[in-house]
């Protein structure tokens, strides 16, 4: 070898290397979308103060914002909010995984399993509720809970943890939906089970009939160790895994313009957060998002103290605000969450990011 062939040998090993670099770098093998439902910067920034510190959402590099309007109001509610996110698309507030025409589009949940991911579900509310239910129903009415209920056992998610077993089981029309699942292959488990007993790939965690305590009722670190269960069982498809997580709360601590309740709520999200990170930043292969449907509550923070633990917060409405909302990425592909742009482009970055193929 001569040196102009050694030379070229060594740029070719370098550019052979940092396209190996790049790749690894913006394409996610998992991918975790945490949902902070009414988490506004507000809501984020009273939690610093509760902590006398900064939050694990500081450690992330990568901030954007997103405009949370829906097709039909310049507020969005939670349905329409998630379902931005679960379809890439406006719709009407109160839709379910249906565009503003009430067609039913394939969600990011229903788009990884068709890709071979294993995908899960982990919330602080019942599993109908609004926002995980954009991801598996298609329903005119987010209060339809029952028909909500009916699409899980279709659904293909493999790993379900949170409330709402009587919407299961204490159905209206008698039939039973954890008999059909137990049929398809799942295990399923209620509040009697410890979650870290649990060692199956395929399972449902009911931890109430209805919805979850509060954190101040007790909740515990439910949160984080329903996360982590669930990555963990999810990882050990060797294709990848897609895991939305909601910290379900922070919007009905807002709506009940209770400072105490919002900041607890934040608090408990902003910890299952951290683990979440922990965990990715050891895999290096998994993009996080964190992000909000939608700020709730028009939270102003008019006075306080670092110092001594003190907030005033005045809610300006009970309801939802259309304030934009932040978000924070981390892994392969963060960069392209920088910016300001809609909560529609949440799904389509995911997409194009991981190369989902969409088959509808
Ligand atoms: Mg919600
Ligand atoms: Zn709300």
């Amino acid at each position: 070898m001569n040196f102009k062939s050694i030379i070229s040998f060594i740029f070719l090993f370098l550019a052979v290397n940092e396209l190996a670099f790049s790749q690894k770098q913006t394409k996610p093998k998992n991918v975790i979308l945490m949902i902070g439902d009414g988490m506004g910067l507000a809501q984020i920034c009273a939690g610093m103060v509760y902590r006398q510190g900064d939050l694990n959402l500081a450690r992330f590099k990568k901030i954007g914002f997103i405009k949370t309007y829906s097709s039909d109001n310049y507020v969005t509610d939670s349905a329409a909010g998630a379902t931005a996110f679960s379809i890439g698309k406006k719709t009407y507030n109160g839709a379910v995984g249906l565009d503003s025409l009430k067609h039913a589009q394939e969600t990011l949940i229903e788009i990884a399993e068709n890709n071979k991911k294993s995908t899960g579900i982990v919330v602080t509310c019942t599993v109908t509720h609004a926002t995980p239910a954009s991801f598996i129903a298609h329903v005119e009415n987010r209060n339809h809970y029952f028909d909500i209920a009916s699409y899980y056992p279709n659904s293909g998610v493999d790993v379900v943890i949170g409330g709402g077993m009587a919407y299961f089981n204490k159905r209206k029309d008698k039939k039973n939906l954890i008999d059909t699942l137990l049929k398809s292959g799942y295990d399923v488990f209620d509040s009697t089970n410890d979650i870290n007993t649990i060692n199956s790939t395929k399972f449902y965690k009911f931890t109430n009939n209805y919805h979850l305590p509060k954190m101040s009722e007790g909740r515990g670190n439910y949160s984080e160790i329903a996360s982590l269960k669930a990555i963990e069982t999810l990882n050990k498809n060797k294709n990848g895994f897609f895991l939305m997580i909601e910290g379900s709360q922070i919007d009905w601590g807002s709506h009940d313009t209770s400072l105490s309740y919002t900041v607890n709520e934040m608090l408990d999200f902003d910890n299952t957060i951290g683990r979440v990170l922990d965990w990715a930043v050891k895999d290096g292969n998994t993009l996080v998002i964190v992000t909000a449907d939608h700020e709730t509550g028009g939270l102003t923070l008019v006075d306080g103290s670092l110092k001594d633990k003190k907030l005033t917060g005045k809610f300006s409405t009970t309801e939802h605000t259309g304030i934009m909302v932040p978000v924070f990425a981390f892994g392969p592909g963060s960069d392209e969450f920088s910016g300001i742009y809609e909560n529609t482009a949440i799904f389509h970055k995911i997409i194009n990011l991981t190369g989902y193929k969409c088959f509808k």
